[in-house]
């Protein structure tokens, strides 16, 4: 066998690089159809849904009845944990009952680590063969060392040797191959020359697409995980846009790895996974649940029939204005990056007593409440692992001058830490607000839509703010967002935040993620420094949103995807009516995208066949007795063989050792072995308290609003 060349990437410069079609509509990228079994993945197949048994592969029953029970959920890709050749050879009566219950139709895949004994045997029996590029031929070692090209080049050829056997055999066999980065465990080749960054990731599955290439094998489906949707984002957009200049267009697995359970895993998914489906990125998905894995169906059924809906309204406008499907739309907005983050620069003002909005702050959470909830309104919520968390900004709908006296009075009585925001029907004029909020204490901010040809009232309201130390809410419809030059005329940006006034449709059928991207495009241009507030509401939803999932989905897709763009200073989710829910949501939302962070990180495997405790319920306790631990960032782990290398850069390791076993963990340095888990808990707390990251948990703090929201909502919980 001759060897492919070493190639190490060109530099090539981000700003020349693109990814995506459009930025602002969803236009499918165009990949290749790669057969998994019966099952095409790519091209316009429609958007596959995949999931993974969590039994011991060696148990056949239990593997085949999980394997079932997805297929009748809708599971269209069943992938099985191979951990050792014993398990793989289990593949083939697996393979066998499964098609004899009736699924003969649904690939299975062999999830390969370490082993490329295993993944022969696999490769046998399935349709489809996962393999890590940071272990197949390599073992972990966070060795430092540096690497010549010379040392790189040998590096190589011993991955050549080592991961060739099984490419041929898959070409011979008609399987094919996913190339599965993940961000935690990366080689310490790959580490050494790139560091754990989205470059690093790219070139360790463009090491083994090479060695495919060169065999003349091209049955490759590609994924770049990490349990940080930001990293997971920026690594699959810089695959795309790496790959496409030199390869062919292979099918994207979508995924965000480790991302806990209940409201957080749904959250951290949505936001990777949903934000690049819009970008038209992903031909599969596979959303990873710290739960049953059946639960994770709904959900990813649900991100795909919105990038869908998100699909259909660009394909529509493209056929009406005669633009071609593909191509012919520049992609960038002028001076973004979506390959690096860096967070938009702004003004920086003070709000109410305490909150500061700016570029070096988090973003500000504002909720939404009737004028008759106002009074009721306290400065905390409350919820287990919310018991800091401040009610931040208050928007209170005004819709007459009489209700807006009312109001005022209700919050001279009430005198909160929160700021106010008053958002105001087109009947009021300025004089009527100057009456009324001339002699507060603190700056409100007056949230008011203007259409076009209202640019003088829109300037008696920006002198209005000026005047009285308040700020002009300025919401744009869509279709007026070229005229924003005007409206920003001798305004300056001291007394000014932008948001969009999602009633009205863009006329360019715009996404709702894209109409932000346009403002911000939009006022970059016009060197605007203004603050952006991200509003959720009914009309920035993807299709209908008919239960909370869906609106959890939704809110995370927008919020998300603008905050790892660096968009974004406040942010409202008024798409839901209880306040209290509607803030927790916000905060998690930030929490997952990496924004601010307001309580524990947890840091949670879905658990798979080599998981050594119940990762459910050992979560759940963990995250009982940690969860008010602001800022510190704990993985619970099943299992030592994979665990350590893709817990990322947790403070604090919970990892699986042996049957009834624990290793902790601080940082990657595991620190105890062996301990038995009924004292591993209490372990870890010690842990965390000799390293003075622990803290009491604060008693309760009074409810947020009179009646408490439910903690977990059972549309999103596993049971
Ligand atoms: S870390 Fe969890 S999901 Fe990953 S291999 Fe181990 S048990 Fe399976």
């Amino acid at each position: 066998m001759s060897k492919p060349a070493s190639v190490i990437f060109p530099d090539v410069p981000t700003a020349a690089m693109t990814y995506c079609t459009s930025r602002f509509r969803t236009v499918r990228r165009p990949a290749v159809e790669v057969k998994v079994g019966a099952v095409g993945v790519g091209e316009t197949n429609p958007i596959r849904l995949q999931s993974m048994t969590t039994s011991d592969t060696q148990d056949v029953v239990a593997t085949v009845r999980q394997s079932v029970a997805l297929a009748e959920v809708g599971c269209e890709i069943v992938r099985i944990t191979a951990p050792n050749v014993a398990a793989a050879r289990c593949l083939r009566d697996i393979r066998a009952q499964f098609s004899a219950a009736g699924f003969e139709h649904i690939p299975l895949v062999a999830d390969i680590h370490f082993l490329p004994s295993a993944a022969m045997e696999a490769v046998e029996h399935v349709e489809k063969v996962r393999v890590n590029p940071g272990n197949y031929a390599d073992k972990k070692k966070f060795a430092v060392r540096e690497y010549s090209d010379a040392d790189y080049d040998r590096e190589l050829a011993r991955l050549y040797e080592a991961f060739s056997p099984l490419v041929l055999r898959a070409k011979a066999l008609g399987r094919s191959l996913r190339i599965g980065t993940n961000h935690g465990s990366l080689s310490d080749r790959i580490m050494n020359r790139h560091g754990d960054t989205p470059l690093g990731m790219v070139e360790s599955a463009l090491e083994f697409v090479r060695i495919c290439e060169s065999h003349g094998f091209h049955g490759l489906i590609l994924s770049m995980k990490a349990s940080n949707p930001k990293v997971m984002i920026q690594a699959y957009r810089l695959l795309v846009a790496r790959m496409d200049t030199a390869h062919r267009p292979y099918p994207l697995h979508l995924g965000v790895t480790e991302a806990g359970d209940g409201e957080d895993g749904r959250i951290k998914s949505a936001i990777g996974i949903g934000s690049l489906l819009l970008d038209g990125l992903g031909d599969t998905i596979r959303v990873s649940l710290t739960e049953d894995s059946v639960y994770e169906i709904p959900v990813a059924r649900t991100l795909a029939e919105k990038a869908g809906i998100s699909r259909q309204e660009s394909a529509a406008v493209r056929q009406e204005t005669g633009t071609p499907q593909r191509g012919a739309e520049n992609p960038e907005p002028e001076g973004s990056d979506p390959f690096n983050f860096s967070k938009r620069e702004t003004v920086t003002f003070m709000l109410g007593k305490h909150c500061v909005v700016g570029p070096e702050q988090p973003p500000r959470v504002i909720v939404r409440v009737t004028p008759a909830e106002l009074p009721h309104l306290k400065s905390k919520v409350s919820s287990p692992n919310f018991a800091d968390t401040p009610v931040e900004g208050v928007l209170v709908p005004v819709t007459s001058g009489a209700d807006l006296a009312l109001v005022i009075a209700g919050v001279r009585e009430w005198a909160p830490s929160a700021f106010l925001a008053l958002e105001l029907v087109p009947e009021l004029t300025p004089a009527d607000c100057e009456a009324q909020t001339s002699n507060l204490k603190s700056p409100v901010l007056l949230v008011r839509a203007f259409a076009a040809g209202e640019s003088e009232f829109l300037r008696s309201f920006a002198a209005l703010a000026r005047r009285h130390g308040h700020f002009l809410v300025c919401a744009v419809a869509p279709a007026d967002l070229p005229r924003l030059g005007e409206t920003l005329r001798d305004l300056g940006d001291a007394h000014l935040v932008f948001t969009l006034d999602s009633r009205l449709p863009a006329p360019d059928r715009a996404h709702s993620v894209g109409r932000y991207r346009q403002l911000a495009a939009q006022l970059r241009a016009l060197g605007s420094r203004a603050p952006v507030w991200i509003r959720n509401t009914a009309a920035t939803a993807i299709g209908r949103s008919p239960d909370f999932l869906s609106r959890l989905l939704d809110a995370s897709i927008l919020t998300g995807a603008l905050l790892c763009d660096g968009l974004g200073d406040l942010v409202s989710i008024e798409t839901e009516a209880d306040p209290a829910r509607a803030t927790k949501l916000a905060y998690n939302v930030l929490q997952g995208a990496g924004a601010r962070s307001s309580k524990t990180e947890f840091v949670a495997c879905p658990s798979c066949g080599r998981t050594l405790f119940d990762l459910q319920t050992t979560t759940q306790r963990i995250r009982k007795r940690t969860g008010h631990l602001k800022g510190v960032k704990i993985a619970i782990m099943g299992c030592i063989v994979n665990g350590p290398g893709e817990m990322a850069d947790a403070d604090f390791g919970y990892v699986g050792g042996a049957p009834g076993k624990i290793n902790l963990y601080v940082g990657k340095t595991c620190v105890q072995y062996n301990l038995p888990q009924a004292e591993a808990d209490d372990r870890l707390v010690a842990l965390i308290r000799e390293h003075g990251k622990w803290a009491e948990p604060a008693p309760a703090a009074s409810p947020c609003f009179a009646a408490p929201s439910p903690s977990r909502d059972p549309a999103v919980t596993a049971s």
